[in-house]
């Protein structure tokens, strides 16, 4: 069994920090749909047509992948909040061992402790180049 190493204190400012950082997110987010649903959004870069078309579903394209990122990325905050309700927050998903706190401070969501995420990284690098 693993010692839990975050105190009180710091599980207050990490999530505290997830918060915040959830609700900026959503906020940018709604920003770059401009307050429509993901469906609305993609169906009004389809009905686009005209001259300058392209140019306005290119624009389009890149809110649409910046939504991406800001998905995934509150999918995260997301998940790590629900580790926080379970107790099991600051551990490794892969290995269960603590996650340094200085790691923590800089990501809060982060799931995995270093180790275990740069054998996902190596994975994931096999994949892309076969
Ligand atoms: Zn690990």
């Amino acid at each position: 069994m693993v010692t839990y190493t975050l105190n009180t204190a710091d599980l207050e400012r990490l999530t505290a920090r997830l918060l915040a950082r959830r609700h900026a997110l959503a906020a940018q987010r709604h920003i770059h749909l401009g307050g429509q649903s993901r469906t609305e959004h993609a169906h009004e870069v389809l009905q686009q047509d005209g001259d300058d078309a392209p140019q306005r579903a290119a624009d389009r394209e890149v809110d649409l992948m910046l939504t991406d990122q800001e998905e995934v990325e509150l999918g995260a905050i997301d998940a790590a909040l629900e580790r926080l309700a379970e107790g099991r927050y600051g551990l490794c998903e892969d290995c269960g061992e603590n996650i340094p706190l200085q790691r923590l401070e800089l990501t809060p969501q982060v799931q995995h402790c270093v180790g275990c995420q740069a054998v996902r990284e190596r994975g994931r690098l096999r994949c892309t180049s076969l």
